[in-house]
């Protein structure tokens, strides 16, 4: 038997939006993971077909082009993507993040641009916080963009982006005045057919190897000063309001990939034999399952508590850190004890349990380190 499926409340009534999530994750996403590995990106069609079923821009207002939907519709996407396996596809910035800095700040002219073309996968969203000498200290960026006119020109370098090799549109943390700290840093869109764009290296990494995490460089690319979003130097306080969702869907993926790595597991033991019985019936394997379901279990309950604080509005930065470090410090503990129950065969990359283990591990690391969650969550006590 594997898991029960978790009965969240936040999804009730959403089993059409299930359905359609699930159908294309094991159809489209499922079945190329290794040649997405080896090319290190998706196909650009697979986000207009993901466009055309209406899997894109899901919690952005029907007006702009969008879903219409909550986080909720999104959360069912991520968790499907999540069991099936994959880990190439970056719908989670592309839907999760940046359409959400577009739809919170940009002018109405903008959104009116831009979400439509996220909702159809015409334009593919990228976020450029990270730079080559800074990640987690988000106000030493050094990226500039001075303003000329009626124009913004950016000199600058990113780096670790996601959707990086095929992203149109990157929301880019700036500089727009060095000497004031945190309220010098503006967010402005940047279309990435803009001259002195250009693309580096897609990044060779642990896992995600499907991803097209890539460098980005700056070099006198000019943007109409209409593409800041919101006013200039509110751009940190704009991603402190925006990191909570991001960090939440990093806790929505960990929990699906927990559930899906013991669901795997109680399979694979099940069916494998040593000793003349199954691995299952060795005590060893039923402790660790059961330590491993209960931390899923116990995962699960916090991060349904926290989806249905987001979608009434009062998930908090504590809150909201508290779930990111908690569930991804948990699934790279049971995905790494699940490893274990597979022998040699959990270190093949064909086996989805190898792929979850490498995989896993940046949760600890991207939208804010285990570290930072913590000096969040210290602040507040
Ligand atoms: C696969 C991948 C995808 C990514 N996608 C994106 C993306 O789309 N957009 C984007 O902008 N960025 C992205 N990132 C970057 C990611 O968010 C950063 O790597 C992360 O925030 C850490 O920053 P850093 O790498 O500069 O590490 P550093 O900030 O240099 O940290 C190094 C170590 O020091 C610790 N540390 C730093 N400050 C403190 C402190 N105050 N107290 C205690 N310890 C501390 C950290 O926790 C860490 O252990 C991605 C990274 C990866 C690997």
């Amino acid at each position: 038997m594997p898991l029960p499926p978790a009965k969240s409340a936040w999804a009730e009534g959403l089993d059409d939006v299930r359905e359609l999530a699930r159908t294309f994750c094991q159809k489209e996403l499922a079945p190329n993971q290794e040649r997405w590995s080896a090319q290190k990106q998706v196909e650009r069609e697979l986000w207009n077909k993901a466009g055309d079923v209406g899997l894109l821009a899901l919690s952005i207002p029907e007006e702009y082009g969008g879903g219409g939907g909550t986080f909720a519709h999104e959360a069912i996407l991520y968790e499907e993507q999540a069991r099936s396996g994959d880990s190439a596809w970056g719908v989670t910035v592309h839907n999760g993040i940046v359409a959400h800095y577009i739809l919170a700040y940009a002018s109405e002219e903008k959104k009116r641009e831009w979400l439509p073309k996220f909702a159809s996968g015409e334009m593919v969203g990228a976020i450029g916080m990270t730079e080559p000498g800074t990640g987690s200290d988000l106000q030493g960026i050094k990226t500039r963009a001075v303003r000329d006119g009626d124009y913004y020109v950016i000199n600058g370098a990113k780096t670790f982006i996601t959707n990086g090799g095929l992203a149109d549109l990157v929301v880019l943390a700036v500089k727009t005045d060095p000497d004031a700290g945190a309220q010098g840093v503006s967010l402005i869109g940047v279309p990435t057919d803009t001259p002195g764009f250009r693309r580096g290296r897609v990044l060779d990494k642990v896992g995600l190897k499907g991803q097209d995490t890539a460098e980005l460089f700056f070099d006198d690319v000019r943007v109409p000063a209409a593409n800041l979003l919101g006013e200039e130097g509110q751009g940190f306080i704009q991603m402190m309001q925006q990191l909570p969702q991001e960090r939440l869907i990093i806790a929505v993926t960990a929990v699906a990939g927990m559930e899906a790595a013991i669901d795997q597991t109680i399979a694979y033991t099940k069916d494998r034999t040593a000793f003349g019985r199954p691995i299952f019936n060795f005590q060893n394997t039923k402790f660790t399952l059961a330590e491993a379901a209960t931390e899923a279990v116990v995962a699960r309950a916090f991060l349904d508590q926290c989806i249905e604080r987001h979608l009434r509005g009062e998930l908090d930065v504590q809150g909201a850190a508290m779930a990111k470090l908690w569930t991804t410090e948990r699934v790279n503990k049971v995905v790494d004890d699940c490893l274990q129950l597979f022998g040699g065969y959990g270190y093949m990359t064909e086996y989805p349990i190898a792929r979850a283990w490498t995989d896993v591990r940046i949760n600890r690391i991207f939208g804010g380190t285990s570290e930072i969650m913590k000096e969040i969550i210290s602040r507040t006590l």
